[in-house]
């Protein structure tokens, strides 16, 4: 059977392929979800396909392009669009070779995603506000796209969380209207914040390009090395990453959602999902992304998911995740080992990499082996001096300047010849007191 549709609605703003045959089917169909399906998929069955059904060229020829071709309607109108910027070159290679085809394996098959455990296929999201809007607007309910994605679980318009709609029926189904909405607990604000982050995360890669997995991993590692979570030496401890995650926010809410995700809350996951060289669930990447860079702007640190290399002080050789993201830039661990052990090459093999290596990342800061163990220890020796004038200011209270000079001669000698500027900031103490005590008596004379 070939035909095309007298009459194509619209699409209602950014609601799913889906919804669209919901509303289709409700207003302009025979009560028959296998006659809808069967009309505009070539299939009885299309309605239990609620990503997308398989044979999206059928309807692009019933609805004459008018909605988008097959392409744009998987990438953009389904929640496949999140999937597809995660797929491998041959992985994509591969979806694009089926868009057109008739029947064959289903979507998130062809994304490599069935075998995650973490979709529930019989769960549709719905905000309760939203769905008010919808019926002034339309008269009808949308599935929005942005609720359907991975990771969304709260309404960007209205942060309110989302409900779920759980049913396994074979039928082309509209969000419920009768006003009735689940009772949960309100959402702590820092909960709230984390679902925004990744709910939105969610919304920018739909119909991004590529996006660079293994970039974006070496980019998480540094984060987690640069807020204390592993160290260089460490860098994927399990026991580390996983009670780190547990105590966030974003943990918080997942360990009482009702869904597959729920078991992401222990963040065990992260050990592997960082050690593989496969790609995972995208879920996971958003969602660790997400938790570990919390207090970054978010639009940067989205920017940065789509393109972590555009960062100056991270490349993807491996080895450059040892640097850190704050210059002048060795994480303290690292910074140590290189000061103070006893030879370049001791520095190099504490910490497991080759002296080329250590020399070309020390050249990376514009700095060299020598050069920078000098600074090392010129800033020891800076701050051996700085403490023994403190020490002593704190055990003499009452000193003057000149019992500094006096009883501390090596240091001050030292520091005043090469670190002047310090010197006076570690005896300012001694000298607010004097014009303290002048101001005091300038306030009794003045009264
Ligand atoms: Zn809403």
């Amino acid at each position: 059977m070939s035909c095309e549709l007298a009459y194509i609605p619209d699409w209602r703003s950014d609601e799913t392929l889906y919804s669209w045959v919901s509303c289709f089917h409700a207003v302009h169909g025979h009560g028959s979800a296998r006659d809808t399906g069967a009309l505009l998929f070539g299939s009885e069955h299309a309605c239990r396909d609620r990503d997308a059904p398989r044979n999206l060229q059928r309807f692009v020829g019933v609805t004459r392009s008018a909605l988008g071709d097959v392409q744009e309607l998987l990438f953009t109108r389904t929640p496949i669009g999140l999937f597809i910027p995660f797929l491998s070159t041959p992985r994509q290679r591969k979806l694009n070779e089926e868009l057109v085809a008739p029947v064959g394996p289903g979507w998130r098959l062809l994304c490599g995603m069935p075998a995650s455990g973490l979709h529930d296929a019989s769960e549709m999201r719905y905000c309760e506000h939203c769905i008010v809007e919808d019926i002034e607007i339309w008269g009808m309910p949308r599935w929005r796209l942005p609720h359907q994605l991975p990771g969304s679980w709260i309404c960007l318009d209205h942060c309110h969380e989302l409900n779920s709609f759980r049913t396994d029926a074979s039928q082309w189904i509209l969000p419920p209207t009768d006003g009735r909405s689940d009772r949960r607990p309100a959402l702590a604000r820092a909960e709230a914040e984390a679902l925004e982050r990744v709910a939105a995360l969610a919304l920018r890669l739909v119909g991004s390009g590529t996006l660079d997995v293994e970039s974006i991993r070496q980019a998480v590692l540094v984060g987690l090395r640069d807020q204390g979570v592993t160290t260089w030496l460490h860098p994927l401890h399990n026991a580390h990453l996983s009670s780190w995650f547990s105590g966030s926010a974003m943990a918080g809410w997942l360990r009482r959602s009702d869904g597959p995700w729920q078991r992401l809350a222990a963040g065990d996951w992260i050990h592997d999902l960082l050690r593989n060289r496969v790609g995972d669930h995208p879920l996971k990447w958003m969602i660790l992304w997400c938790t570990l860079f919390a207090d970054h702007d978010s639009t940067a640190h989205h920017l940065r998911f789509l393109d972590p290399v555009s960062s100056p002080h991270w490349d993807a050789s491996g080895q450059a995740t040892i640097w850190g993201t704050t210059p002048p830039s060795l994480p303290a661990d690292i910074h140590d080992i290189v000061a103070n052990a006893a030879t370049i090459r001791e520095a190099a093999r504490l910490l497991g990499i080759s002296v080329t290596t250590l020399r070309h990342r020390l050249a990376d800061l514009g700095t060299n082996p020598l050069a920078f163990r000098q600074d090392a220890s010129f800033e020891q020796r800076k701050q051996r001096a700085v403490n023994a004038i403190r020490d002593f200011i704190s055990a003499h209270p009452s000193c003057s300047r000149s019992d500094i000079h006096r009883c501390c001669k090596a240091a001050v000698s030292w520091i005043r010849l090469n670190a002047p500027d310090v010197f006076e900031k570690t005896v300012e103490a001694v000298g607010d007191q004097r014009t303290w005590q002048m101001t005091l008596i300038a306030d009794e004379v003045s009264r």
